[in-house]
């Protein structure tokens, strides 16, 4: 069994499709939503964990490459900068696990690296490039 968590990226004309659907019945894998940001007539974002056995995982990628939906794998590490953090709460609607969040004692922007899965979600909505990734 390979367990693998990436981030999909749908083009906006498949997002009504039943990707994960087809993934679960015809390759036989167990798929873990872990973030969904899906806008009918929007490109849509998935970040999913995958398991299932290797032959049957690479074919499943295959069918997702065929629909041109995009896999990366999950980042490495994250990193913020809390120097260059204005507090602006930008990032906060994208994290899906609440690892990067408002104090309301302080009212300051926090992050907590234990429950950070380095989706990438919270980096492309920090004006002020206070996240970033590590590799
Ligand atoms: S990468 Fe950003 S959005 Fe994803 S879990 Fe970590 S802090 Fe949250
Ligand atoms: S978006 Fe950037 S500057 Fe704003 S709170 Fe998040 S990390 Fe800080």
């Amino acid at each position: 069994m390979i367990k693998k968590r990436v981030v999909l990226t749908f083009p906006h004309e498949i997002v009504s499709q039943p990707v994960v659907y087809h993934l679960v019945k015809d390759y036989n894998l167990m798929i873990n939503i872990l973030r969904a940001r899906v806008t009918p007539q929007e490109q849509g974002r998935l970040v999913v964990e995958i398991s299932g056995r290797k032959k049957e995982l690479e074919t499943g990628m295959n069918y997702l490459a065929e629909l041109n939906i995009d896999i990366q794998p999950l980042a490495q590490d994250i990193k913020w900068h809390e120097s260059k953090c204005v507090h602006c709460t930008a990032c906060i609607p994208h994290c899906p696990t609440n690892a990067i969040f408002l104090n309301r004692d302080t009212m300051k922007v926090s992050f907590d690296k234990q429950k950070c899965i380095a989706c990438e979600l919270c980096i492309p909505a920090c004006p002020y490039q206070a996240i970033e990734i590590v590799i």
